[in-house]
């Protein structure tokens, strides 16, 4: 027999498992599809995000963080140990237990939000029914009034270097080294290139990051770009720009890689393991029935109006799988967004207020326009910068580095973006989406009370800055 839903989620990763559970919440009868399979072969919620993503990375993070404090900085504190050591298994089991219970957990939210859950694949039919196919290899086809395709993403491989899964790795393997690899190599220097490979660099790899591109981390403000990478050069990460790889072949165990650099030298590269992070696309594969009556764009995305509608009345699209940023936060928005609009309220996601956060060390984040954005969109701003150099509680905790840029309107106030790169900006930054979403000014921000001594004051003096009254420097 055949079951009918008010709404039906394909992938419950953080767009999909949220949407299920907000629409859950407003009295819709509700079912969420998914596939995945977690490291012990049972079925695990929560996507990339929780399995092999966003969590499991900053817990690597910050275990190698801890680590890296030991053998660098507890000494300035007063502070000596014996020889440090790190147990990579411990480690990588820490990182699991956390996945596992965060996992649990959506299971938990579903049951308790009475949210069906199928393990299997979902795959979008005519007429808003769904074929599941479960891992058994046994197929059942439901139905819903609304379908949300939340099915996410995928890293993109590059042509003729596959991915081994031992030698040359993506993600997921990068996240399961059972040692520390001698020689790390990874191709792109974005988010996932940058974090994994500090993750490694503090366990002592020797890293090397190849990225095509001529400038270093181009999407961020170039005052903040500089300073981290600066601040990454000392660490010991090697990241060469303007590289093309030719080749990586695994040999023994070991991988060679061939690339020309800048000015078109061809170099030889030997790694133990190879990190291919070089973005990732919608993952669409096998979603759509040819006669299902939902669109893709160019990009292989699937093609969705500002309010997440398909091409299809009543299939909405949400998270890595549609236009936008691939972040977590932006894809939950959506599907909060959606589940409320499906039930007949106001839904809606501003794409111009999602923070970025990139969590290595310093930490960077940033919400808005960066200047060079604004300038050649020929907007006046004014701008004002404040290095926590020049903040009492960075020094405190020996992390006086990086600076907080804010850009506003020359002429209204209005800010248009705000920059970091420093200690703990990934909290910092939440104020200033409050201020982007509420309109503020940057003498709104100026005009708050900022608790003292907190790393929150370098936003406040940044804003004072704007107008060059900054307290603590000269202006
Ligand atoms: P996903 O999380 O990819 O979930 C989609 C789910 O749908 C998966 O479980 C998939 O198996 C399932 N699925 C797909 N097709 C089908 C089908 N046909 N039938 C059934 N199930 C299906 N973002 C951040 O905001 N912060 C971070 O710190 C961060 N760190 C990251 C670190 C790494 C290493 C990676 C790879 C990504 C990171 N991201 C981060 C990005 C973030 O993980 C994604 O933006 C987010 O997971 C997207 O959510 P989603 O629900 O759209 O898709
Ligand atoms: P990315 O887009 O961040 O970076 C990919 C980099 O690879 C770019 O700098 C690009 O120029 C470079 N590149 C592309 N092709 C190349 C080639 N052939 N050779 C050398 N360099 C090449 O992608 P990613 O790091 O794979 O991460 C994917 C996405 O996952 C991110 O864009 C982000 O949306 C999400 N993510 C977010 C976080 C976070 O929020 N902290 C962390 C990890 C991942």
């Amino acid at each position: 027999m055949s079951s009918h839903f008010d709404v039906l989620v394909i992938g419950a990763g953080p767009a999909g498992y949220v949407a299920a559970i907000r629409a859950a919440q407003l009295g819709l009868n509700v079912a969420c599809i998914d596939e995945f399979l977690g490291k012990d072969g049972k079925p695990a919620l929560g996507g990339t995000c929780l399995n092999v993503g966003c969590i499991p990375s900053k817990a690597l993070l910050e275990s190698t963080k801890q680590f890296h404090a030991l053998t660098h900085s507890f000494k300035d504190h007063g502070i000596s140990a014996g020889e440090p050591t790190m147990d990579v298994p411990t480690m990588v089991g820490r990182k699991d237990k956390i996945v596992k219970q965060l996992t649990g957990g959506i299971a938990t939210l579903f049951k308790a939000n009475k949210v069906k859950s199928f393990a299997g694949r979902g795959k979008l039919l005519s007429g808003k029914r769904v074929e599941i196919r479960f891992h058994d290899g046994a197929t059942e086809v439901v139905s819903a009034n609304h379908v949300i395709l939340a099915a996410g993403s995928v890293p993109i491989q590059i042509p003729g270097i596959p991915f081994d899964g031992t030698h040359i790795v993506d993600n997921v393997g990068a996240l399961d080294f059972t040692a520390v690899p001698r020689r790390f190599g990874v191709i792109g220097a974005g988010v996932i290139g940058l974090e994994m490979g500090s993750v490694w660099r503090r366990l002592g790899s020797e890293v090397t990051i190849l990225e095509a591109l001529p400038d270093f981390l181009a999407a961020c403000d170039a005052d903040i770009s500089r300073v981290a990478a600066r601040e990454y050069k000392k660490q010991g990460l090697d990241i060469k720009l303007g590289c093309k790889v030719t080749a990586a072949k695994v040999n023994g165990d070991e991988v060679q890689i061939s690339y020309t650099d800048a000015v078109g030298t061809e170099h030889q590269l030997t790694v133990d393991k190879l990190l291919v992070s070089v973005g990732r696309r919608a993952y669409t594969q096998g979603l759509l029935a040819e006669d299902s009556g939902v669109t893709l764009n160019s990009r292989g995305q699937i093609e969705v109006d500002e309010h997440c509608r398909t091409s299809l009345e009543g299939v909405w699209a949400i998270g890595d799988c549609v236009r936008g940023p691939m972040l977590a936060h932006k894809g939950s928005e959506e599907g909060i967004a959606v589940a409320e609009l499906i039930a007949g309220k106001a839904g809606h996601v501003n794409l111009d207020t999602v923070p970025w956060v990139i969590y290595t060390e310093p930490e960077i984040a940033w919400v808005g326009k960066t200047e060079k954005e604004l300038k050649d969109a020929g907007i006046p701003v004014r701008t004002g910068s404040f290095p926590f150099a020049a903040i009492g509680r960075a020094m405190a905790m020996n992390e006086a580095y990086g600076q907080v840029k804010v850009i506003a309107h020359a002429e209204t106030d209005r800010v248009l973006g705000v920059h970091m790169v420093g200690p703990m900006v990934s909290e910092l930054i939440a104020e200033c989406v409050v201020a982007m979403e509420f309109q503020a000014s940057s003498e709104d921000l100026a005009r708050i009370c900022h608790a003292h001594p907190t790393l929150s004051e370098a936003v406040h003096e940044a804003a004072l800055g704007v107008d060059k009254r900054a307290i603590h420097r000269a202006n």
